[in-house]
């Protein structure tokens, strides 16, 4: 069991090593992995480590700040273009309740273009 809640997340898990992934980033705060199902050439999610559910429960700005510029640096490392996504609950398209924001790059066309 991780230490914030008593069911770990799946996210919590990877970041314990415990399920494996293929890790592009990780520092105290954060992790990115590339993303077991890619939906793109480039497929990423970059997690905060502090487990909140989705991403509407973060209220500090600072926090949300720190965030966006996290996976802005990360996706810049990938594609000089790319396209961020944030699926905020069941209805909304999200299936891991560890806030996440997704990287999708490396089209040849743009991301509309198959
Ligand atoms: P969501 O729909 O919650 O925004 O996105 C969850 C993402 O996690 C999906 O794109 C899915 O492919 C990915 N995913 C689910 N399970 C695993 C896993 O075990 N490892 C990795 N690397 N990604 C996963």
């Amino acid at each position: 069991p991780g230490p914030t809640s008593p069911q770990p997340t799946l996210f919590e898990r990877i970041i314990a090593r415990e399920i494996p992934s293929q890790v592009v980033y990780e520092d105290d705060d954060y992790i990115a992995i590339k993303d077991i199902a890619p939906k793109a050439p480039i497929h990423l999610l970059v997690i905060p480590k502090r487990v909140t559910t989705r991403v509407d429960e973060i209220t500090d700005p600072l926090e949300m700040g720190r965030l966006w510029l996290k996976a802005t640096e990360i996706a810049r490392e990938q594609a000089p273009d790319y396209r961020l996504v944030v699926n905020c609950g069941a209805g909304g398209g999200q299936m891991v309740f560890h806030t996440h924001i997704h990287i999708l790059a490396g089209w040849e066309g743009g991301p509309d273009s198959d």
